[in-house]
This record gives C-alpha cells, sequence and structure tokens, in this order.
C-alpha cells in the first residue's frame, strides 16, 4: 500500500493502491504511521511523497464510497492535518494524475514539486460535490481566487505546466522526479526554509467581493439544476472572507448539505451505473479478446452510415456494402457531407475529412469482406432481408468474425439461427443519430459466446459508447419501456390533455423532449408500425388510436411537415394547429370521453412510472443485468434528466411505497389502463420490505 525508502536523510513514502492510488483508510493509515516513523527518526531530515505507478492520486478510494471506511480515522483531513505538523518538512512529488483528495493532500505538504504533463483537478463537483478536505480553502491560496475558482466549479483538469508559475509548485522537474524531489527536499532543510503551510497565505484580488457575486450569479446560471457549483462559489467566498480554521468548517457544512441531495444522489449513481454497466457476472474480466482492428457495415442508409462513422473515427477502416448503387452512392455523399460539416464546426480539421473518408472502402460485393474482423448489419427491418444478409455473412466472413445485428425489434436468437455459428452473433443496438448517440444496447443472444460479448463490450468504449447488455426481447431495454411511456402519453391525450401541455410537462420535469415532440422528431410512422404489429399479436394490449388516426392523414412528424404540431419549411419549432385539436376532440366524442384537467404531476408521474413498472419486470424477466443498467440507458440514450438518475433511481428516491399508492390511483382511472398499473412483482416485493432497487 504504501513503500518506504530511505534516501539518505530523506525518506520517500511511494503510495501504491492501484489503479490510481485511491486514498482508502488502509493508505491513510499507512501515511499517518509512516509520518510518524519519520519523526522519530533523527536520521531523516524531510519527507517526500509520491505515487507509484500511472497516478501521484486519483483522490478517494471509491471502492470505500457508501462505507463507514470513507470516513473513518485517519480522515484525510486527518493525514493532512499530521503533515502539517511535520517537524520535519514533507514535499509532495506529483506526476500524471493529481486529483481530488490527491490534490488536496498535495497541499497540505509543506511543499510540492510536480512533472510536466501532470493533471491537477478538483473534480468532485461532477458528482455534485465540493472538495471536503481543504481544497476550497487552499487552493486559492496559491492558484489565486479565479483560477480556483474555475478548477473547482468546472472540475476541469489542468495541465500541471500552465500552472508553474504559481504557488503551488515550488519546482517544476524533468526527468526523475523522486530524485528531484529528494534534492529538492534536502535543499529546503539546507536552506532553512522552514515548514511553510498553504493555510497561512493570504488569498490576493483586487475586488474578491465583486467578482465572487459575478461568479455566483453566471454560475448560478449555467448550472441549472445542480445545486454544486453555487455551492462552490459559498466555499470560496468563505476562503475569502473567514479565518482558515472557520472556512474549513463551513466547506465541511456546505458538503454535508451537498452529500445530501438528489442531484449529487443521482450523479454518483449515474457515475457507478456506468463502471457497474461493464461488469458481466458470468463473463470473467480476463475473457480472452478477439481482434477487431477492421470492420463491415451492410446498409448505407440511416444507421448505417452513422455506425460506419463511428468505427472510422475510432481508427478502425470500414467495407460499406450495399446491394442497390444507387443507395451506396448516396450513403458515401451522407458521410463526407457531415464530415464537412464538422470540419466547417471546426470540430474537426479540414485535412480530416479527407483522410476519414479513405477509410471507407464501399463495395456491392461480400467477397470484399473475408478478412472483416466484425460486421454489423443495418439493413432494412424485414426478417426475410436479415436471412438474406446473414447467410451470405455465414458464407464469406471468415472464421471468429463477430457478426452484429443493429434490428430495433427483430429476435436477434432468431437472426442467428440463419448463420452455422450462432456464438459469433450478438446485437448491437445503436441510437439515432448513430455517430452522436452515446448509447449502444448489446444485445446477448442465447448462444452469443462470451468472448464475442466481451470483446464488443471493449469495443463499445473504442467507439466511444455507452455499452449496455440487454437480453432478447421485443424491444429490448429502452424501446421496451418507452412502449408503457408512449401509451400512457397517448391515454392522457383521450383523457383531456393536449399533447402540449404533455411536452410541456415532461420538459419541465426535464426529460431532454416531450413525447409528441420527440414522435415527431423520429417519425410517428415508425410506431404506427410498430402498433400494427401488435394489434395483431397482443389484441388485449390497449392503446390510443389517436396517433393512428394521425398517420392515416399522412402526419409523420417534422419529415412531412406536420405531426402532432405543424412545422413550417426549415424551421424545427412545433406550432400548435387547429387540425390536430379538431381531430382530438372528434375522437374522445367518439370513444364517449368528457374530457378533464390533468395535472403536470399526473402526467410526469404516469409517464415515469410507467417506464419504471416494465423496468422493474425487465429486471425479474433478466433481460437487464442491474437497475443501474436501465438507468443509464435512460440517461445516455432517452433524454432522461441526470439530475433525477434515472426512473429506477426516480421511484427509489420517490419511495416504493408511496410509488405503489400513486399506481393504485392510476389504476382506479379506467381510460388509463388499470391493467398495467399492477405492481410488478418485484416492485411489490421491495416496496413490501422497505427495499429498493438501486440499493
Ligand atoms: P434505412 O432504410 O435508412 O437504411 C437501410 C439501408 O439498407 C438502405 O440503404 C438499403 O438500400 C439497404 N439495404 C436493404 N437491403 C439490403 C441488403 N440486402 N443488402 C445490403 N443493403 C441493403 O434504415 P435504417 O433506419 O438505417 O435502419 C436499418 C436498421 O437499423 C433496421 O434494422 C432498423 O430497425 C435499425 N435501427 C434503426 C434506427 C433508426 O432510428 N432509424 C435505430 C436503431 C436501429
Amino acid at each position: 500500500m504504501l513503500t518506504t525508502e530511505n534516501h539518505g536523510d530523506v525518506t520517500v513514502l511511494t503510495m501504491n493502491n492501484p489503479p490510481v492510488n485511491g486514498l482508502g483508510q488502509g493508505l491513510r493509515t499507512a501515511i499517518v504511521d509512516a509520518l510518524h516513523a519519520a519523526q522519530a527518526d533523527p536520521a531523516i531530515r524531510a519527507v517526500v511523497i509520491t505515487g507509484g505507478g500511472t497516478a501521484f492520486s486519483g483522490g478517494a478510494d471509491i471502492r470505500e464510497f457508501n462505507s463507514p471506511k470513507a470516513m473513518a480515522e485517519p480522515t484525510l483531513f486527518t493525514v493532512i492535518r499530521e503533515i502539517e505538523r511535520s517537524a520535519k518538512p514533507v514535499v509532495a512529488a506529483i506526476h500524471s494524475v493529481c486529483m481530488g483528495g490527491g490534490l488536496e493532500l498535495a497541499l497540505g505538504c509543506h511543499f510540492r514539486v510536480a512533472a510536466p504533463k501532470a493533471k491537477i483537478a478538483l473534480p468532485e463537483v461532477k458528482l455534485g460535490l465540493l472538495p471536503g478536505a481543504g481544497g476550497t480553502q487552499r487552493l486559492p491560496r496559491v492558484v489565486g481566487l479565479e483560477t480556483a475558482l474555475n478548477m473547482i466549479v468546472s472540475g476541469s483538469p489542468v495541465n500541471s505546466e500552465k500552472l508553474a508559475g504559481t504557488r503551488l509548485f515550488d519546482a517544476m522537474i524533468e526527468g526523475d522526479l523522486v530524485a528531484g524531489a529528494v534534492t529538492f527536499a534536502r535543499a529546503a532543510v539546507d536552506e532553512k526554509r522552514g515548514l511553510p503551510r498553504v493555510r497561512d497565505l493570504a488569498i490576493e484580488h483586487e475586488d474578491a467581493e465583486a467578482f465572487l457575486q459575478f461568479s455566483r450569479n453566471t454560475v448560478t446560471a449555467m448550472a441549472k439544476n445542480f445545486p454544486a457549483p453555487a455551492k462552490c462559489v459559498d466555499a470560496l467566498a468563505a476562503a475569502v472572507k473567514l479565518p482558515f480554521d472557520e472556512g474549513i468548517a463551513r466547506e465541511r457544512e456546505l458538503f454535508t448539505e451537498l452529500i445530501q441531495t438528489p442531484e449529487s444522489r443521482a450523479l454518483r449513481h449515474a457515475f457507478f451505473a456506468e463502471r457497474a454497466a461493464s461488469k458481466i457476472p458470468d463473463v470473467p474480466k480476463d475473457t480472452p479478446l478477439r481482434t477487431v482492428a477492421s470492420a463491415a457495415v451492410i446498409g448505407a442508409g440511416t444507421m448505417g452510415g452513422g455506425i460506419t462513422m463511428n468505427f472510422i473515427n475510432a481508427g478502425i477502416p470500414v467495407h460499406l456494402l450495399e446491394t442497390d448503387a444507387k443507395a451506396l452512392e448516396r450513403g458515401v455523399a451522407t458521410i463526407r457531407r457531415n464530415y464537412e460539416n464538422s470540419a466547417k464546426k471546426g470540430k474537426i480539421k479540414a485535412d480530416d475529412v479527407e483522410r476519414r473518408m479513405a477509410m471507407i472502402s464501399p463495395t456491392m460485393s461480400y467477397d470484399d469482406l473475408v478478412a472483416d474482423d466484425i460486421v454489423v448489419e443495418a439493413v432494412f427491418e424485414d426478417m426475410e432481408v436479415k436471412r438474406a444478409v446473414f447467410g451470405e455473412l455465414d458464407r464469406v466472413m471468415k472464421p471468429g468474425a463477430i457478426l452484429a445485428t443493429n434490428t430495433s425489434t427483430l429476435d436477434v436468437d432468431q437472426i442467428a439461427d440463419f448463420t452455422a455459428r450462432p456464438g459469433d452473433v450478438i446485437g448491437m443496438h445503436f441510437f439515432s443519430p448513430a455517430n452522436v448517440m452515446k448509447l449502444l444496447e448489446i444485445v446477448r443472444g442465447a448462444k452469443t459466446a462470451k468472448d464475442v460479448l466481451a470483446t464488443v463490450m471493449k469495443l463499445s468504449k473504442t467507439l466511444r459508447k455507452t455499452g449496455v447488455v440487454a437480453g432478447v426481447c421485443d424491444g429490448f431495454i429502452g424501446n421496451r419501456m418507452i412502449e408503457q411511456y408512449s401509451r400512457q402519453a397517448g391515454f392522457m391525450v383521450d383523457e383531456g390533455a393536449s399533447p402540449a401541455q404533455i411536452d410541456r410537462a415532461a420538459e419541465k420535469f426535464g426529460f431532454a423532449m416531450g413525447p409528441f415532440r420527440m414522435g415527431d422528431l423520429a417519425g410517428n410512422d415508425v410506431g404506427w408500425y410498430i402498433r400494427k404489429r401488435r394489434y395483431v399479436e397482443k389484441p388485449d394490449m390497449s392503446y390510443s388510436r389517436l396517433a393512428d388516426r394521425l398517420c392515416e392523414l399522412g402526419r409523420f412528424g417534422q419529415k412531412t411537415g406536420a405531426g402532432w404540431y405543424r412545422y413550417e419549411k426549415g424551421n424545427r419549432n412545433a406550432l400548435p394547429d387547429p387540425v390536430v385539436d379538431k381531430l382530438i376532440d372528434e375522437y374522445r366524442s367518439e370513444i364517449g370521453i368528457t374530457p378533464r384537467k390533468i395535472s403536470d404531476d399526473e402526467i410526469v408521474h404516469r409517464l415515469v412510472f410507467a417506464l419504471m413498472n416494465e423496468g422493474a419486470k425487465i429486471l425479474e424477466d433478466g433481460i437487464a443485468l442491474r437497475a443501474s443498467d436501465i438507468d443509464l440507458i435512460y440517461l445516455s440514450g432517452y433524454g432522461f434528466p441526470l439530475w433525477r438518475g434515472g426512473p429506477m433511481l426516480y421511484a427509489d428516491m420517490f419511495g416504493l411505497y408511496n410509488v405503489i399508492n400513486r399506481m393504485q390511483e392510476f389504476a382506479a382511472n379506467p381510460y388509463g389502463d388499470p391493467e398495467s398499473w399492477k405492481p410488478a412483482p418485484l416492485l411489490a416485493k421491495l416496496a413490501a420490505e422497505g427495499g429498493s432497487f438501486t440499493g
């Protein structure tokens, strides 16, 4: 955990707690013990603290989060106090990563030396918190109020050389950092530089009061629903106005307030959800991976084009195959236009356009794909077309190649059985636009081989996607849940709400877009197509038929200039349309409903609890591995507000007992499909036990 090595009269403490020297209780204890040992050893005149491996320290040990160990003595606060009390100078030797508690530790040292290119940050705000071990009080004393405020409010890392002129670093060291730090420490003793403490420095600023006021206004406006950034400003104000120890007490108070906010809980949930998603219980971490150095994409339409761009952006060349020459030409031209637009906006360099285009090999022959490591199929959503494509892929692809389908609704197991190698087949469900949306549902078929799954999980990271595993079922995780949400949205229009009111309520709750604006954007014909299938497959399932009426009029949404709203040419603004109002009135009287006023609260809860109840069924069915996977899907692919953490965490925070009571109220309404408000058995069980989905 901590190695101690004496370099003559200087002792070097090296933190060794991979991967980033997280300051867990074991390491904290070891540092305090080693400091005390150094005090007691008359041969030692100074101490250097550094980090082994690829970090000085990344801060708190996240494995201790939410455990008593996180707050157990010696806390980081105690460690820093012991360093400050040391009778022998302590020098932090910083390289690579120095973040959060790692930086707070360094700020407690008497001196700091750094290697170039070290990443220096206080990223706590990203978890809805603020630095809680003196960071907000000490950092402005060494880098100045403005730099400290920028770093603490943004949480973003700054390169060490950019901070070289500040009092944060007493020296920059090129070459051997530890040797340089030892020399520095010895010189500090020889030159009698004493035991300077950051806490004793003053914060200099010409007009701190005005600067803080201005910052508070700007930060509050920008942070919108997140309270942490403004509290960071409050903590910095305390640093400016209060004596050091009172400032520390204020920082602690603010930290305690923040850790209890639902927003911080949601951000921490999302952070851990992302990490948990890559763990698949029966697929060991050391599963050997297949190589993915070249790819093929079948179909150069909306999805195929975006998927191709994902591979190219990650440096993986693509064979793009179409059976229709015109479609191929059109697909390649669309990709070029996308890259040219990115270059115009300065997102990529002008010569990157050609470089990237050169990585695409358009083809109409399957034989060109023989050497590719992976293929993603994105042809029409039609089982017979998929059968033909997978037959060809089975014929040409080399043994061990991964065969992926981007189907949104078809049975991946059936597709796998079109080949003689179903173990190599997997679903890669991208979201539109595929080159933009972060979410990738990775659909594990009954026969998908473990190494195929592990390789595609890894590939999702290479493609900079948030990969989440789903089992095979209609709609997988995200779309299976959204269907229940859309059904309730439809019922609420039948009952008396307008599409605009529902959209407004959903958007006020924080959804990126309400259900009707979303339908108009994605194309109402997509849902229509699915409903027509449902009417045959599940005749008992009820739907509002209003959306069908809309589609019968050709109102597919933005692409046809009209849907639930009307659109003016070249403008995406949703405008109210009396034609739709009339359609709604007629439909209501036809089905015999007298419209009632529906509150925004009812709207939001019917939408969100419909998602959550289906989510609970998905968990029970084993389609999702964990509740946090479901939340991650909703946060990264469906515009669920980040500060609410996803539908499952939202239900937990609402209280599952309260959720069930609310569902019973909804079930009493004959027009909202009472059957669907029956709590999923898992929900009922957890509520009865006082449990929760997310733990
Ligand atoms: P699209 O109609 O835009 O593109 C399909 C392309 O496949 C066309 O260019 C067509 O010429 C080509 N094609 C058809 N048959 C082919 C064959 N036998 N061989 C080679 N190419 C062939 O459709 P899309 O929206 O890109 O959807 C493609 C797939 O992605 C579907 O399975 C769909 O369910 C799925 N998907 C779509 C979305 C979406 O929002 N559009 C989202 C997720 C998944």
